[in-house]
């Protein structure tokens, strides 16, 4: 998280900490080592700064978005064949309403899958898998997820974070022969991370992993929680902690991930976990007693689990963008039916201007979802660029957006909206699936980082770019020398940049190229500055107690992820058009555009007046049950203390 930029006199770093851009000498124990362990996780930043981190710094880098990538001919054609293949199947084979209600996915489906290739899209071609890119794999993922969610998520827990994702990314020469062949046979993997003390902060992982005294395997101790996957995995990537690393007489936290063959002795389902939504997902706690592994299994080294786990959820968050896009793409489809079908008052009900513009909305945010989805997924084919952020924001940006047309959808549909499809087929209505949609998609918000999650892991790579610049000035370790040379090399990159927050570009760039959106790019331009000397203005004025201000960090988050996906649209609206699509588009991002500007105001609004303080003494007091009073009258359910 952001830090102080300013040590204090009694801020020394104890032994081990200096290497940490963050201050961690005021922490409490616990938090001390759980930022230790998160920002030990932090990935190796690639060559180029994301497109993102420079908004956050004042910079509107028109030329990476100046041409929206596309598929190359070739490359789209592989993707629609695929995606025409398992749409047209499913269709004909899977009933995603019996899926729910049985909470089963039909074995002949899984079989089928796997024989198209599905369950080895992302494995390379070597090793007799489609070698997908991001791109096409996302585009089969939106399309099962627009059909059956559960499907969906089988498929995206055994790839985008299951064994084939790290695999690809981490393992051995030795590895990859062995295992990737399997995901086109007939192995189902899994991902481990959570446990039920260890959700979004995972220092306190209580899994072990210990070397046998031989060194050949480890054995492996310890419970997770909600392993989509795991009752029926062949094999799982899991997290656990292995022998502490002692750096500077002090102990870290060493996590370590292994690859586990699901039927190992030792392993247990304790129990399946029945959810609201995405029903026959299979998803347990499991239990781990001296499970054996060779120790040529672990992945990357000991130690680099959490990095690894942390890796592989930058790429593999963003089949859920994919996934809600295509579900906000059936729900705008169901309420364009609905709207003109059903008929009240003498007028169909989009007709009427509520209506319409809950159509409006739908269509409009459906295309940024799009091109958010789209950009981030052609930046991640690429090795050279850093997409953390964007992978973040689209997460996000598209669950957040994502439940709210579902909601819109399920309110244009009305009694039917909460009726069940199966319900409503039986009395001979069409059986759009809203009811079930909206319980899928509520998920998306929690699983792969909680959008809460996801703020604060965006407002420390938003200050990254300011801590490594102080944080030689930082190191109170650091001769006096070489802080007084680091100092001074601050003082002369602020006192340019800080002006330049001030007077630039966007006093006189038209951005006349971007046509009827012009305007538009001339916000994102001017307002990149605003943002980044308010962040600026923020860290100055808090320092080391800005970590904690989470609404503000939050609505700060919010006005970058709203200018990334306001960029994003308005370069994929443009590039569409030059390829052929009417100029509607152009309203739908202009669309898009104005509600985005207005909810960033608002932040902006919000930051200056709010009732901030009033709702953490609220907030305090209803903790430490003062307000319990306000509980009576209710029948208590469950424990009450
Ligand atoms: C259906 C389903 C499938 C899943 N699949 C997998 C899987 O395959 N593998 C796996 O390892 N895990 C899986 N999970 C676990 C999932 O990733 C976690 O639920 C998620 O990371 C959140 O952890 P938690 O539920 O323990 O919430 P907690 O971490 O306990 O958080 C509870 C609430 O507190 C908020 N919160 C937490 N910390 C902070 C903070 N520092 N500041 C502000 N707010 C905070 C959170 O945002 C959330 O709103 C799955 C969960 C579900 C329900």
């Amino acid at each position: 998280m952001a830090s102080n930029l300013k040590p204090t006199a009694e801020s020394k770093p104890r032994p081990g900490e200096d290497d940490m851009v963050i201050d961690l000498s005021k922490m409490s124990a616990d938090k001390r080592s759980a930022m230790e362990v998160a920002e030990g996780a932090r990935e190796a930043k690639p060559t180029l700064p994301g497109f993102a981190q420079q908004l956050f710094m004042g910079t509107f880098d028109t030329n990476m978005i100046a041409e929206f990538p596309h598929q190359s001919a070739e490359e789209q054609k592989i993707g629609d064949v695929l995606c025409k293949k398992v749409g047209d199947y499913l269709e004909a084979n899977l009933d995603a309403e019996e899926v729910d209600a049985s909470r089963t996915i039909p074995g002949e489906v899984i079989d089928e899958l796997f024989k198209m290739g599905v369950f080895a899209m992302k494995v390379p071609k070597e090793y007799g898998g489609l070698g997908l890119s991001q791109v096409n794999y996302n585009r089969v993922m939106m399309r099962i997820a627009s059909y059956c969610a559960s499907t969906a998520v089988l498929i995206s827990a055994h790839q985008s974070i299951g064994v084939p994702q790290p695999l690809k990314l981490f393992g051995t020469e030795a590895q990859k022969k062995a295992f990737f062949p399997r995901f086109s046979q007939h192995s189902i993997s899994a991902f481990a991370l959570t446990e039920p003390s260890v959700g979004s902060d995972p220092s306190k992982m209580m899994t072990t992993a210990t070397l046998t005294p031989d060194g050949k395997h480890y054995l492996i101790n310890g419970e997770k929680l909600w392993c989509t996957n795991g009752p029926i995995a062949d094999l799982l990537v899991v997290m656990a902690k292995t022998a502490p690393k002692m750096v500077n007489g002090r102990e870290r936290t060493q996590i370590t991930a292994l690859i586990v063959e699901g039927k190992t002795p030792g392993i247990t389902v304790a129990h399946r976990c029945d959810f609201m939504g995405i029903r026959a997902i299979q998803n347990g706690l499991m239990y781990f007693k001296d499970v054996k592994v060779p120790a040529e299994n672990v992945l990357w080294g000991e130690g680099k689990g959490l990095k690894l786990a942390l890796t592989t959820l930058n790429t593999g968050r963003l089949t859920l963008p994919a996934a809600c896009t295509g579900a906000a793409k059936q729900c705008l489809s169901f309420c364009r039916r609905w709207g003109n079908d059903r008929v009240q008052w003498g007028l169909p009900i989009g007709a009427h201007e509520q209506g319409r513009h809950k159509l409006a909305f739908i269509a409009s945010t459906t295309l940024a979802m799009e091109a958010v989805t789209w950009l981030t997924s052609h930046w991640a084919n690429r090795s050279d660029q850093d997409i953390r952020i964007e992978a973040a924001m689209a997460k996000l940006f598209c669950s957040e957006m994502g439940w709210k047309i579902v909601d819109m959808t399920m309110q244009m549909r009305g009694g039917r909206g909460y009726e069940k499809a199966s319900s409503l087929k039986a009395r001979g209505e069409e059986p759009f699936p809203v009811e079930r949609m909206m319980r899928d998609m509520r998920i998306n918000m929690i699983i792969e980082g909680t959008s809460e999650i996801m703020k604060l892991f965006l407002a420390r790579e938003a200050m990254d770019p300011h801590l490594n610049l102080a944080s030689d000035v930082l190191k109170v370790h650091n001769p006096i020398g070489v802080k007084m040379k680091a100092g001074m090399k601050l003082a002369t990159f602020y006192s340019g940049w800080y002006v330049k927050q001030w007077v630039n570009s966007s006093l006189w760039s038209a951005h006349n190229e971007m046509g009827s959106l012009a305007g538009h790019y001339q916000y994102i331009h001017a307002c990149s500055h605003r943002l980044a000397r308010t962040i600026f203005h923020y860290m100055g004025l808090y320092r080391d107690k800005l970590e904690r201000k989470q609404i503000l960090l939050g609505r700060l988050m919010d006005i970058g992820t709203e200018l990334f996906a306001m960029a994003a649209t308005c370069s994929y609206a443009h590039s569409l058009v030059k390829r052929g699509q009417d100029k509607n588009v152009l309203s739908l991002a202009d669309m898009f555009c104005r509600d985005a500007t207005r909810r960033i105001e608002g932040h902006f609004k919000e930051m200056a007046t709010n009732d901030d303080h009033l709702m953490n003494q609220v907030g305090k007091a209803v903790l430490n049950g003062d307000m319990r009073w306000m509980e009576d009258g209710v029948q208590w359910i469950g424990k009450n203390a």
